[in-house]
């Protein structure tokens, strides 16, 4: 979300007159678009605020904004620790940034960090376009009313709030138009989705899905991130019915042991999710499942790891995002009595080690299917195409006939650490 957020940032700020750079001697602002899920992130902030410290003294004009989740945690606590710092600007606010820039002179600081009333995408200005390649995000929903203990997105994103499905539609085709061929749908509560629909009534994530299919131009579909409690009957079908839905769904668990569940207040269990999948897998059975596990919560025993390790073997994960449970102040689990630092990383590399191996052997049974790959750059080597499969597997093609935004039927060769290798089907 934080790379569909600098996007629009950017965009918006186009319209004020700013150019954007990748170089930050070139510029006049820099912004870092922080995340605060966990604390290495977080903490990530101070050392590049640090690396700027030079530039700013040879251009003292320089404005230095921190924006997204770290600026709505810390607000001007930032400041007080990073003198150089001239504006902070939550993810909400960041409709704002031109205004607050302009007004961050003479060493006047600028904080904004509220939760407006307005939608911010309603008034952000700029036009959505495939600067960025054929694949586009695109924000839905934002927020969440779940509360999980670790969790720090419903103080730093907000409530639950879903956006109007014209708007959505409306963004979707101006994507569309300018050469996007694939959009993945963001929220961090995605599958939460219950927008305003045309008719008047609220519209869930299935139904927005089937509107996005009629679009001429747009060939894919995704989603990301879901909670488990809102896969509904209308999305399990989605995915057995809608063409341009793709075969992936990314669907957090993060643990399998059902007293740690319940102490992250999940309001799932271990025998639910996997009769979730289940049902998901008999909608849909090619479906590559993803996840993401916190393993070392507060409280997790041996035998509660044993749970979750138990539960991959079950699923068979294609793919997953692991990490070492994280303290983040102001949530339910820090309080808690913390599981050591040495456990937590055995933990870790034990269960990403399962997953390697789950994740390279259903890459490899790809070997000698079609598959159809969206091609999103040039490799590195003459004539090389980079992509990625229905499956979300990066491929790569080396052929001189393929352009970048092109979809074809690619006979999957070979097998690689991190990819596939195929050639045109014929
Ligand atoms: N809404 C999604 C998750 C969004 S946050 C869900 O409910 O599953 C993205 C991921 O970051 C989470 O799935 C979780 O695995 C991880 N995460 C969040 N807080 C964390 C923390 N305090 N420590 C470690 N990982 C955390
Ligand atoms: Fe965080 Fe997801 Fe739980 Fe919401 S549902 S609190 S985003 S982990």
């Amino acid at each position: 979300m934080n790379v569909y957020d600098s996007e629009r940032m950017s965009e918006a700020l186009g319209e004020d007159g700013y150019e954007e750079t990748l170089n930050p001697s070139e510029a006049d602002m820099i912004l870092l678009n922080t995340c605060h899920i966990r604390e290495k992130a977080a903490e990530k902030v101070y050392s590049e605020l640090g690396r700027f410290k030079d530039l700013k003294t040879l251009k003292p004009s320089l404005k230095i904004g921190v924006t997204g989740c770290v600026a709505q945690a810390e607000g001007d606590e930032i400041i007080k620790r990073q003198p150089l710092v001239d504006l902070i600007v939550g993810p909400q606010s960041y409709h704002n940034i031109a205004d607050l820039a302009a007004n961050a002179v003479d060493g006047k600081k600028q904080v904004d960090i509220a939760f407006p009333e307005e939608d911010k995408f309603s008034v952000l200005k700029g036009k959505r376009s495939a600067q960025r390649g054929p694949s586009a995000f695109l924000t839905v929903q934002e927020g969440c009313d779940k509360f999980c203990a670790f969790c720090v997105v419903p103080y730093t994103r907000g409530a639950e709030n879903s956006r109007p499905v014209i708007r959505i539609i409306d963004e979707a085709k101006q994507l569309v138009q300018s050469g996007v061929k694939e959009i993945t749908l963001l929220g961090q509560n995605v599958n939460a989705y219950h927008g305003d629909g045309p008719d008047g009534n609220e519209w869930s994530l299935a139904k927005l899905i089937w509107e996005l299919e009629k679009i001429d131009g747009l060939d894919r579909i995704r989603f990301t991130t879901s909670h488990p409690n809102d896969m509904t009957p209308d999305l399990i079908e989605a995915h057995g019915q809608c063409k341009k839905l793709m075969p992936y769904l990314h669907l957090p668990v993060q643990s399998g042991s059902n007293k740690i569940l319940k102490r992250m207040n999940r309001s799932h269990d271990a025998e639910s999710y996997v009769s979730l999948i289940s049902k998901i897998r008999d909608a849909r059975p090619d479906i590559l499942i993803s996840g993401d596990f916190i393993v070392g919560f507060p409280e997790e025993t041996e035998n509660d790891f044993n749970d979750t390790m138990s539960l991959i073997k079950e699923i068979e994960y294609g793919q997953a995002f692991s990490f070492k449970y994280s303290t983040r102040p102001g949530t339910p689990a820090a309080e808690r009595d913390q599981v050591p630092e040495e456990v937590k990383t055995a933990r870790l590399h034990q269960l990403q080690d399962l997953i390697k191996q789950q994740q390279k052997s259903i890459q490899d049974k790809m070997v000698g299917r079609e598959v159809q790959v969206l091609f999103e750059r040039t490799g590195r080597f003459d004539n090389q195409l980079v992509g990625k499969s229905e499956y979300l597997h990066a491929v790569n093609v080396t052929d001189p006939t393929i352009s970048v935004g092109e979809l074809k039927q690619v006979k999957i060769m070979k097998s690689n650490a991190n990819s596939l290798s195929g050639s045109l089907s014929n």
